[in-house]
């Protein structure tokens, strides 16, 4: 596996700004639930929400190879970054990318690019999770005024409502047996933001429910084709797993490079505790999970970035991964003894935020059974 030179250069960028801006202040913002704006702001100048979008949108003219080397660098050192990230470009701007009109690009690509703003994705319903098809929220087209009035409510979404949330693109019934996507802008009357969550972990990562009551927007919010709205959501899904597995790669790098320090400095019986096969053992199954796991992720993102099917690599690779990013923080969780257990030490942190990579953007058994069904299995 080889990077570009402009690759490298990224992830060494990448790799300074979040040792400087971001690692000094993750403990806070985990302790206080905090969503940094301003280094989110940061990360726009740097230029990160825009890498796999084309420049005359504003964008790097990058690909999803080089997207998933900045989510890797940034879950490094905290996964609420790295989400924040992953969402804005994956679930925020490439929906509006893939399936926008040109007017719709015009209007909120340049600002996405810039990370000035972002989107959120709402698919996910209080009743409608791993089965998004059953989405109960609905979208009726008044034809008088051409605007659809949206009723209904979204869970989880990501992104939704921090100062620089411009709009959340959300499924929604169009018709009998059809779901659509429309983009409905923050501030619309009748769409409520709700409080955020309390979560287990990626505490700095912005969270809220949504609800909708009459909440009109205009005819041309409609994303895409009409009665497309759940297929165009699968799809970008397709791209945000290995998005997602990127994120698990630089979770497991970190517990690799923290225990590997960890097991030199500190000593008991008289010697590093990684002078002991009982630690030295499970460091070295670390590294083999780092280097499997950057394995089926960038390989996945190549099959992406030259143009073949990803569905099957995609789910692979985040069930891959995301289990392997679980077992890896519970491994470096216990080398570290009692200090594993304390909120400040970022394996800590890690080990409460990882769980969430084998659910958010389909999980652990959906994986499962997309690979079952993509071999040919008649599993339901
Ligand atoms: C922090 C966070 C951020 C999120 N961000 C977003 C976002 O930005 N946008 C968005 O739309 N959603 C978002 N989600 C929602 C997330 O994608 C869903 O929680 C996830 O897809 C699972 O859906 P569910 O919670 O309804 O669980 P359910 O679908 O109710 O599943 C419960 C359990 O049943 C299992 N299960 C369900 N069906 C099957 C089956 N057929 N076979 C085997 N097992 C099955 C599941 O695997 C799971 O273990 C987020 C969630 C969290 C917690």
């Amino acid at each position: 596996m080889e990077f570009t030179q402009p690759q490298t250069a990224l992830r060494q960028l990448v790799r300074d700004f979040a040792e400087a801006e971001i690692a000094p202040h993750a403990a806070d913002w985990d302790r206080d639930h905090h969503f940094p704006t301003e280094v989110v702001r940061a990360m726009g100048d740097l230029g990160l929400f825009g890498i796999p979008f084309p420049e005359h949108y504003g964008g790097g003219g990058g690909d999803l190879t080089t997207l998933c080397i900045a989510i890797e660098e940034l879950a490094r050192v905290d996964h609420s970054m790295a989400i924040t990230l992953e969402a804005g470009v994956g679930l925020g701007a490439n929906p509006i990318y893939r399936f926008g009109s040109e007017a719709q690009k015009q209007q909120w690509l340049p600002d996405l690019c810039a990370g000035a703003s972002l989107g959120g994705f709402g698919l996910t319903e209080p009743d409608a999770g791993s089965d998004a098809g059953g989405t109960r929220t609905t979208a009726v087209l008044d034809e008088q005024r051409a605007e659809w009035v949206l009723n209904g409510e979204k869970a989880f979404i990501t992104n939704s409502g921090t100062d620089l949330t411009a709009f959340v693109t959300v499924t929604a019934r169009t018709g009998p047996g059809e779901i659509s996507s429309i983009i409905v802008p923050s501030g619309t009357p009748g769409f409520e933001v709700q409080p955020a969550y309390r979560k287990m972990g990626w505490h700095a990562s912005d969270t809220h429910g949504l609800s909708f009551v009459d909440a009109r927007v205009p005819e041309s919010n409609l994303l895409g084709v009409r009665g497309r709205g759940f297929a165009q959501f699968l799809q970008i899904l397709d791209e945000g797993r290995i998005a997602i597995s990127a994120l698990a790669v630089g979770c497991i790098q970190a517990c690799l490079d923290h225990c590997l320090r960890y097991a030199q400095d500190r000593h008991a019986f008289g010697q590093p505790i990684g002078a002991n096969q009982g630690v030295a053992f499970p460091i070295a199954d670390l590294a083999v999970m780092a280097e499997s796991a950057r394995l089926v992720t960038y390989h996945a993102a190549w099959l992406h970035d030259t143009g073949r099917p990803v569905k099957q690599a995609a789910a692979i690779a985040k069930l891959h991964t995301t289990e392997s990013a679980v077992t890896a923080t519970r491994i470096a969780t216990q080398i570290f003894g009692g200090a594993g257990f304390i909120d400040e030490t970022p394996v800590a942190r890690f080990y409460r935020d990882a769980k969430i990579l084998e659910i958010g953007e389909g999980t652990s058994e959906i994986q499962r059974l997309v690979i079952s069904r993509e071999l040919g299995l008649p599993v339901r």
